[in-house]
């Protein structure tokens, strides 16, 4: 078994890790959480978390129903202190790649130090999304480049959402529509719930502590573990609560700043993540000049480090009864009123996509497919595509 040895800056510690840092199997069959730390190789705190969690799960043996399993990201530049080699491995979990592995359509020689890393990532969630017949929960370990209060990000469906909401941090929604190919974007388009929690600044302490808390809630709100048996369980979950005063706020994301190496893209510095900021603001520069903001909001992961081509998010509070209204509109199943209009219809092959021509879509608020779960938009000649996960009401209790 491959092992990398690596430096926590955070605990000023080395540490050895293996892929696989820890997998548990109650004799009760149950749900299945995989975590994973160390996608992006600067991101230390998430493994060093799972470390100490999964030695302490192994010293205390509690009861666990179903299976948990902790697993390292880019070992590689992990080893290296470095986010990524040639390519983030947070962002090549396209479709099209996929597709490709899936055929074996790549020769080993051609693949760089990244791809190595996900196709070995690959083949394991493969084996795991095959064991198990219930469903599998996927949360992914990250910190961010900018002080920041912890929260959480996730695609909206209901399901995540209820999850989401039991921890005391703030929640994003909407991200996906402006990332390609996250790690987490794969296990979704297989039909299983998931989440990424990033709990600080890549190189600060309460980041290992918080990724901590995180992990052993996850445990008992999922269910795998009772909270009895966590004898550390309240302050595990005052260490998250403590850290912020947005219990319960729902942010969405509706502007991304996507930069290029060529741009010199630099962030006004002092940001730090989820400041409110005003409409014009400068928040950057780059080789045209100010970069300012298109409208007020919260600035949200501001880019403060050399790799990456995120410069920054804009994002918003989200109503609350925006967000009860929602649920109740997909409990309806309300989109199906939607395929009723002249110019809607629902995708025959892609069931939980659908097909608006662009007149009728110039006259329906991009509001109204949000409420209703439709986050990913794309164009295509004379007509704009709406899909959502398909999981969103039903969920994947049992797999197909
Ligand atoms: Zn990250």
């Amino acid at each position: 078994m491959r092992k990398v040895k690596f430096f926590s800056k955070a605990l000023n510690e080395q540490f050895e890790v293996e892929r696989i840092i820890g997998e548990f199997h109650g004799e009760e069959d149950g749900p299945v959480l995989v975590f994973f730390g160390g996608i992006h190789g600067n991101e230390s705190s998430g493994v060093v978390a799972l470390i100490q969690v999964m030695d302490e799960i192994k010293k205390m043996n509690p009861q666990i129903r179903g299976s948990i399993y902790a697993i390292a990201g880019n070992m590689n530049s992990l080893e290296k202190e470095q986010r990524y080699e040639k390519e983030d491995l947070n962002r090549i979990w396209t479709k099209e790649r996929i597709r490709r592995i899936e055929k074996g359509e790549y020769e080993l020689s051609e693949l760089n130090a990244d791809e190595l890393e996900q196709l070995e990532l690959f083949n394991i969630g493969k084996e795991i999304f095959a064991k198990h017949a219930h469903q599998v929960y996927c949360i992914d370990l990250h910190t961010t480049s900018a002080p920041t209060v912890p929260f959480i990000t996730l695609n909206d469906t209901l399901i995540n959402r209820d999850f989401a909401t039991k921890f005391p941090v703030p929640v994003i929604i909407g991200i996906e529509e402006f990332l390609v190919g996250p790690l987490l974007s794969w296990v979704m388009e297989i039909g299983y719930p998931s989440l990424a929690f990033e709990a600080g600044e890549h190189y600060s302490k309460d980041s290992v502590k918080f990724h901590k808390a995180f992990v052993w809630l996850s445990l008992v709100y999922g269910g795998l573990i009772d909270r009895s048996d966590v004898p550390d369980f309240w302050k595990h979950h005052l260490t998250l609560a403590a850290s912020n005063s947005n219990h319960g706020t729902v942010m969405e994301v509706f502007h991304r700043k996507g930069v290029t190496p060529e741009e010199q893209f630099k962030m006004k510095p002092g940001y730090a993540n989820l400041q409110s900021i005003e409409k014009g603001e400068k928040l950057a520069t780059n080789i045209d000049g100010d970069i300012l903001s298109p409208e007020e909001g919260r600035v949200f992961m501001p880019l403060y480090q050399a790799q990456g081509s995120d410069g920054f998010f804009l994002a918003r509070d989200v109503n609350p009864i925006w967000l009860k209204l929602s649920a109740s509109l997909r409990k309806m199943r309300f989109d199906t009123v939607l395929t009723w209009l002249p110019g809607v219809k629902r995708d025959e092959r892609e069931q939980h996509t659908l097909i608006v021509n662009r007149t009728v879509a110039r006259f329906l608020a991009v509001e109204l497919f949000h409420l209703l779960g439709y986050r990913t938009k794309t164009r295509l000649n004379d007509t704009f595509r709406f899909s959502k996960r398909e999981y969103d009401v039903r969920g994947v209790a049992q797999k197909q």
